[in-house]
């Protein structure tokens, strides 16, 4: 069967982008037609300026907002990634078989670092190794498939390039994953600034429609939107990145294809108006079912200490075989 790995980071809430991007994928296809292990990689927070109660609480949050979205843990694993130490052995192992100017090339690194230095802090190392922990991720479970947003594929890209090196080295250890991005909401950009993606851990807010958001304030989000000069309605990334956003969006909730869609509409505010209403369509059901969660307490942490279990037994012996193809003495 299809093994299916992939994660999403306690560094913000989560965002309509995650959802389209991500989650959705993992809920409507994934958990039915694969094996498939959905992670908080909790370890990824610590690669920026964090503080630790916070990152405590949004694990939990995503846990949940995962299940409220979907996830069936008896069809899929959920689980916390510093629960199961398998990630960090295996980090260390690549770390030894990818360079630091592959390091140094990966643009969320170069993004995220400049980010931190305008904010006045330092780099920490962990952010320049973050995608090997998220090759680690990946590679320990033997996943065929890494579905993900756009902005991940540069470091599948990088994941698959460790596993061939480590397996011509070392011997076949790994599979070499693919990213399988979905077709429409790959990348939703920011609402206020359509030329930025989405990210639940940029500080703007007014452009970021968050999960949990209340029904009038993802109304007004959208409303506010910005478009694009002119008046036409076409699905172009290039010259029209509002509109070609709001396409995306309402396609991506609806199921529908946004360049379809564009004829459709004569005007940014019906556009818009239709947006709305769609993405609180979407977002209603997790809302309700995140609350319910909330309500019952422990179940979430139920799931995830079963989750890591099955996780850990999985990732062991993989992560045990390639320790002793790099030549360590088995303890
Ligand atoms: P951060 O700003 O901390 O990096 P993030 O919003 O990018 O947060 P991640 O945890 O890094 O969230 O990513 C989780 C998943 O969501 C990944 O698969 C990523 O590709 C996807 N994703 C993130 N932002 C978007 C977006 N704007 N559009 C589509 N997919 C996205
Ligand atoms: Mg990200």
């Amino acid at each position: 069967m299809t093994r299916v790995f992939s994660g999403i980071k306690p560094t913000g809430h989560l965002t309509l982008g995650n959802y389209l991007g991500a989650v959705r994928q993992w809920v409507e296809r994934d958990q039915h037609r694969a094996d498939a292990l959905f992670c908080v990689v909790d370890l990824h927070a610590l690669t920026v300026e964090h503080d630790p109660a916070r990152v405590r609480r949004l694990s939990r949050q995503a846990a949940t907002l995962l299940l409220a979205a979907g996830l069936d843990p008896e069809r899929c694993t959920v689980f916390v990634q510093s629960h199961v130490d398998e990630h960090a052995r295996l980090s260390y192992l690549l770390e030894c078989v990818a360079t630091d100017g592959e390091m140094r090339r990966m643009i969320q690194y170069k993004e995220k670092s400049v980010k931190e230095r305008e904010r006045g802090g330092s780099v920490r190392l962990s952010l320049l190794t973050y995608p090997v922990l998220m090759a680690a991720d990946i590679l320990a479970y033997r996943t065929d498939e890494v579905p993900v947003g756009e902005d991940q594929t540069q470091h599948v890209e990088l994941t698959r390039d460790l596993a061939e090196r480590f397996n011509q080295r070392y011997g076949p250890a790994f599979v070499v994953p693919r990213a399988t991005p979905p077709p429409v909401g790959a990348r939703v950009m920011d609402l206020q600034e359509p030329g930025a993606k989405m990210g639940k851990s940029h500080e703007s807010g007014a452009g970021i429609v968050y999960l949990l958001d209340e029904p009038e304030v993802v109304r007004r989000k959208v409303m506010r939107a910005v478009t694009d000069s002119g008046r036409e309605v076409r699905h172009d990334r290039e010259r029209m990145p509002g509109v070609t956003n709001l396409l995306e969006i309402l396609a991506g909730c609806t199921g529908a294809d946004p360049e379809k869609l564009a004829g459709e509409y004569a005007s940014y505010g019906a556009l818009k108006k239709d947006t709305a209403e769609a993405v609180e369509e979407v977002l209603r059901p997790v809302r309700e079912r995140h609350a319910a969660l909330v309500a019952d307490g422990g179940e979430v942490d139920a799931v995830l200490r079963r989750g890591a279990e099955r996780a850990r037994a999985m990732a062991r012996p993989v992560v045990d075989e390639a320790y002793r193809a790099v030549g360590l003495l088995p303890a």
